[in-house]
């Protein structure tokens, strides 16, 4: 199963048909039908690492100030308990620990790309956490645990932004940030040439990376993804874009 990294940008990209929402949907269509997802979301933070392990995961609407329409939005997909015991336990360099309660379910780094990829929401989800307290590195090593699950039909979604600056986005820009367009090129120059330990040591990239990442979030989930290709693997970008001045829109597809 291909591995793919999805930048997700506006919330919007979930309700407006937008050249984004049509390349998720795209890419979906390009990969065989997944047995179940394992989705890593810029959006769930917490102080250690969780998954989802509920049954039926709700939706969350974890954003303020967007029409009403989107906060109708319902993606009903089953969960996975089976999967998050799966992921617990393939985990070995950290204690990752089943969120079984009420605490989460899908975010919209889940659910505004998923609706676009599998609009019928059959396919079980579960989500990883990001554990805050940890580096760069620990994320790329967690994601290398993870390559099992690519042989049992999982598929593995990273959803973020490579470039994601909120203070300085311009809701109004033609065209980009110098800085962010820099550091978008020269990312895909790192992936295209299999340079993870470049991407991972990201804050010794100069002023265009601590521009484009002035909180890692975002960036992380493009981590785990990189983490699963395998020696000779290739990687494809499949949607990239600059709007609103300091988002990058690059997604990516590893096999
Ligand atoms: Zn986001």
């Amino acid at each position: 199963m291909p591995a793919l990294f999805i930048g997700h940008g506006s919330p919007m990209n979930a309700i407006e048909e937008t050249v984004y929402a049509a390349s998720w949907r795209e890419a979906a269509a390009a990969i065989p039908r997944p047995a179940a997802i394992l989705c890593i979301s810029a959006h769930w933070e917490t102080e250690g690492a969780f998954v989802t392990a509920m049954p039926q995961p709700k939706t969350i609407h974890d954003f303020y100030g967007f029409p009403d329409a989107l906060y109708q939005v319902r993606y009903p997909a089953p969960g996975s308990p089976e999967l998050a015991e799966r992921v617990s336990s393939l985990v070995s360099s950290c204690a990752v620990r089943l969120d079984d309660g009420y605490s989460w379910g899908l975010d919209h780094g889940a659910w505004s790309v998923l609706r676009r990829m599998y609009p019928e929401a059959d396919i079980p989800v579960v989500q990883l956490s990001l554990d805050r307290t940890q580096h760069p590195r620990f994320h790329y090593e967690l994601g290398r645990e993870l390559q099992a699950l690519r042989q049992e039909g999982v598929l593995i979604v990273g959803s973020g932004n490579i470039v994601h600056n909120l203070r300085l986005l311009q809701w109004d820009a033609a065209e980009p940030y110098p800085w962010a367009a820099e550091f978008d090129r020269l990312s895909a120059e790192l992936i295209l040439a299999g340079a993870h330990d470049r991407l991972v040591a990201y804050p010794a990239l100069g002023e265009p990376a601590r521009l484009s990442i002035p909180t890692n979030e975002h960036y992380l989930p493009l981590l785990y993804i990189l983490a699963l290709q395998l020696p000779g693997e290739p990687v494809s970008f499949f949607a990239e874009g600059l709007p609103l001045g300091s988002i990058s829109m690059r997604s990516l597809r590893i096999g």
